[in-house]
C-alpha cells in the first residue's frame, strides 16, 4: 500500500482541533505514522527543544513552525502561556499539532496542556510518542527488562522543583524494589542521585549507563558504576537530553549493542556475569 493511502485511512487533523503528540526520542524513524500524519496536516506545529530539526522538516511547506520550549535551561515560554497560545491557535480555527519530545505524558507537562484545552473546550486528541526510556535503552542495546536481570523497571525524574532531588520520592523504597531505574532530567544531579542510592543501600559497583542524545546521530552512551558515575560523567563531558540507567541489565549491552556492531564491535552473549534478578541491597 503506498504511504499516502495509509496515511489517507487514519483520522484527519481538523480545523479547530489540537493534536498533542509525541515525536520520539529523535530519530525520525520513530516517530509514529499519527504524529506524521499531524506535521503534513498541521497549520501550526507548536514544538518543544527536544523535537529535531530532522523531524520538524517533515512538515508539509505552509506550515508555520512556533517554538515553545526551553533552551539551554532558559525558560523562554511559560507554560500557561503556551496552553493559552494552543486555545488562541484553536479559536482562529487553526489546525494545530503540538508535538513535545519522547511522549507527551511522560514528564511532557502533556496532562497539564490537555487539561488547559478540556478548561476552554477545545476538542484534541493524544498521539503517544516513544519516550526517551524506551527508544534510548533500543538504541543503546540495553533491554529495559530482562528474565535474567529485572522484572521490574521504574523511571523518575531526577529534577526537584527547588533544583534539588525530587521530594516525592521514597529513595529507600525505590532502591530496594526496583532493580532496573531509569532517571530522567538527571545529568546536573548524578552525584546526588548516585550518592542517595548508595546510602539506601544499592552497591558501589552497580552498572550505570548515561544515555545521551539517544537515536541522534550524537548518540553517546558511558558505562560506568554508582560509585564513579559522578566523576566519569563531568570527565566525559556529555551533553543533554541524557538520562541515567542504574541496573545489572546494562551488563546485557556487551551483547546487543547493535550500532556498536554495526561501526566493529564484537558481540558477546555470555551471560555469566550477570547476577540473576540483580536487586544487590546490602543486609540489615
Ligand atoms: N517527554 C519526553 C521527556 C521530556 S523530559 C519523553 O517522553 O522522552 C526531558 C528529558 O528526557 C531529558 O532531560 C532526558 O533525560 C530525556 N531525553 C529526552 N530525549 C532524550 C534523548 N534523545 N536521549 C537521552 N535522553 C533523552
Amino acid at each position: 500500500m503506498p504511504i499516502d493511502a495509509i496515511l489517507k485511512n487514519l483520522p484527519d487533523l481538523d480545523a479547530g482541533w489540537v493534536w498533542l503528540a509525541g515525536a520520539g526520542p529523535g530519530d525520525p524513524g520513530l516517530l509514529s505514522l499519527l504524529s506524521l500524519k499531524g506535521l503534513q496536516q498541521a497549520d501550526v506545529v507548536v514544538y518543544d527543544a527536544l523535537v529535531s530539526e530532522e523531524i520538524l522538516a517533515m512538515a508539509n511547506d505552509q506550515a508555520i513552525l512556533e517554538f515553545a520550549g526551553k533552551r539551554g535551561g532558559q525558560p523562554s515560554a511559560k507554560q500557561k502561556d503556551i496552553s493559552e497560545r494552543l486555545v488562541e491557535l484553536a479559536g482562529m480555527g487553526k489546525k494545530i499539532l503540538r508535538l513535545k519530545g519522547g511522549d507527551p505524558l511522560v514528564f511532557g507537562r502533556g496532562g497539564e496542556e490537555a487539561r488547559h484545552l478540556v478548561d476552554a473546550g477545545v476538542p484534541f486528541r493524544i498521539v503517544p510518542g516513544i519516550t526517551a526510556a524506551l527508544g534510548g535503552l533500543a538504541y543503546a542495546g540495553i533491554p529495559l527488562t530482562d528474565r535474567h536481570t529485572n522484572s521490574a523497571v521504574t523511571f523518575l525524574t531526577g529534577h526537584g522543583a527547588d533544583g534539588g532531588l525530587a521530594r516525592d520520592i521514597d529513595w529507600d523504597a525505590l532502591a530496594r524494589s526496583s532493580p532496573v531505574i531509569i532517571i530522567y532530567m538527571a545529568l546536573r544531579r548524578v552525584d546526588l542521585i548516585a550518592d542517595q542510592l548508595i546510602r539506601s543501600g544499592r552497591a558501589h559497583d552497580e552498572p550505570v549507563a548515561i544515555v545521551s542524545r539517544a537515536s541522534t546521530k550524537d548518540q553517546f552512551v558511558l558505562e560506568t558504576s554508582l560509585g564513579r558515575c559522578g566523576e566519569d560523567v563531568k570527565a566525559a563531558d556529555i551533553k543533554s537530553p541524557a538520562m541515567i540507567v542504574v541496573g545489572e541489565n546494562i551488563k546485557l549491552r556487551a551483547g546487543l549493542d547493535w550500532l556498536g556492531a554495526m561501526e566493529g564491535r564484537i558481540l558477546d552473549t555470555d551471560l555469566s556475569q550477570i547476577r540473576p534478578q540483580g536487586l544487590r541491597i546490602s543486609e540489615g
